[in-house]
């Protein structure tokens, strides 16, 4: 219990996360890009913000919630998707007051589902966010999409598809309710109990079930494409319009409903083709309803989730090797007296800019050595009693055997140089 994290949970192992961080980098050059700027959330909000936000008819909210009540006996929830809390903020601190669109991402946030874990879903996964707030155009859906399919495609990502739909809006969507219940009616004795909930509370999620036999069931379900009112086929016409202007290929997929309450009109998923089946890597949609719902504003917005530990995971899959920097860039060794030497060479090295270490842990000059191959320094510095005496230090590569003496004021300069 002690060393074991909980389930669902995965640490990111210092030798890991350079893998983070180099996405982490790829995805706030993209971000910016687009004019997009971060914005830093709470990890917990209060949980009727979700109830409102997310809607209590979904999943999420019905049984995945991290819910808890705190001291002050206030009812808080850890963040199960981050478009809710992003919507609190830019309403608490009137960001709507500023010219629009107001755009802004959100990178690394922590996303508590109590989800079963398996391949792909954890309990507290990653997600890099992105909300656009103020702009109604379909141009709005169409950049975030691209955004989303130039950066994974950009990381190398294979087999990358998109899937677009439109889920209409409160005008057009009860005609379809009606319709998909009619459809949904005579099959509901097969569903699953879950869809059989759904069908009660929100049919549309029926389309959304994991369960094969569901599926099969909805196969041919009314499409909510031939329902849409004139202003949401106008705006997804547009939408493809601006793909097919960037050349991107997409499917039209109308079973996309995705799995929160909030959307309106365009609905979208960047998925793979993995040995396991189709995985979504990216996902999300416009939601023009829920600044209002949550606030006074009437704004619409558009956004997109994307899952760290998919993408990597994905990564894995189509063996895509990331950069990783070394530890170090020189590794100092020393003869037992010359610790203190070597101690400040290890300063001044870090002063020029070098990522340089000693040893810490009392090892003999042999153990040094083999202690700095093993951190995969290409470079090691030697003071031993000769180079103490002349004040210099000898630089070793380790993998050309290649060696140099020089002055210590001189040795930044000679490392830049035999490092390249
Ligand atoms: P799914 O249909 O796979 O359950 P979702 O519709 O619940 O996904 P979103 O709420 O749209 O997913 O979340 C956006 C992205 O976050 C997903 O596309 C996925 O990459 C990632 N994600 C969602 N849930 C998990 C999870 N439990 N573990 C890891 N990543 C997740
Ligand atoms: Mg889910």
């Amino acid at each position: 219990m002690l060393t074991q994290a909980p389930r669902g949970t995965k640490d990111v192992l210092p030798a890991e996360s350079y893998r983070w961080q180099f996405l982490e980098k790829k995805m706030r050059e993209a971000a910016a890009l687009a004019g997009y700027r971060e914005v830093r959330t709470p990890v917990f909000e209060h949980t009727e913000l979700f109830l409102r936000g997310v809607g209590d008819t979904t999943d999420i909210v019905q049984k995945e919630m991290y819910t808890f009540r705190d001291k002050g006996d206030r009812s808080i929830t850890l963040k199960p998707e981050g478009t809710a809390g992003a919507v609190r903020c830019f309403l608490e601190h009137n960001l709507y007051a500023d010219a629009l669109p107001c755009k802004m991402y959100y990178l690394n946030a922590p996303i508590f589902r109590y989800e079963n874990p398996q391949s792909g879903r954890l309990r507290e996964h990653h997600q890099f966010g992105l909300e656009c707030f103020g702009a109604k155009e379909a141009t709005a859906d169409a950049e975030l999409i691209l955004l989303a399919y130039r950066l994974l495609q950009d990381l190398g990502i294979k087999n990358l598809s998109v899937e677009i739909n439109s889920i209409g809006c409160p005008s057009c969507r009860p005609v379809y309710h009606t319709r998909l219940k009619e459809y949904l009616g005579g099959k509901l004795s097969q569903m699953c109990e879950t869809c059989r909930e759904r069908f009660e509370r929100n049919p549309l999620r029926v389309l959304d079930c994991k369960e094969k036999k569901c599926q099969e069931l909805t196969k041919d379900a009314p499409s909510m494409l031939d329902l849409l009112c004139d202003e949401c086929r106008g705006h997804f016409d547009q939408l493809k319009s601006c793909l097919e202007q960037a050349g991107i290929p997409y499917r039209v997929n109308s079973r996309i409903v995705r799995g929160l309450d909030y959307y309106t009109k365009t609905v979208f998923e960047l998925v793979t083709e993995t040995k396991d089946g189709k995985l979504t890597v990216c996902g999300g949609g416009r939601y023009d309803n829920l600044v209002g719902q949550i606030g006074e504003q009437d704004i619409p917005a558009v956004g997109f989730g994307m899952g760290l530990e998919r993408v990597l995971m994905l990564l894995d899959a189509d063996g895509i090797v990331l950069p990783k920097p070394p530890q170090y860039d020189v590794f100092v060794t020393f003869m037992g007296a010359h610790g203190l030497r070597a101690f400040a060479l290890v300063q001044q090295l870090r002063a020029g800019g070098i990522r340089a270490d000693l040893d810490h842990c009392g090892r003999s000059l042999k153990a040094q050595f083999k202690y700095a191959n093993k951190t995969g320094a290409p470079l090691t510095a030697v003071i031993g009693d000769e180079e103490a005496a002349g004040g210099t230090v000898k630089l070793k590569n380790m993998a050309g055997g290649e060696e140099r003496t020089v002055p210590v004021s001189e040795v930044c300069g000679a490392v830049r140089n035999m490092i390249g």
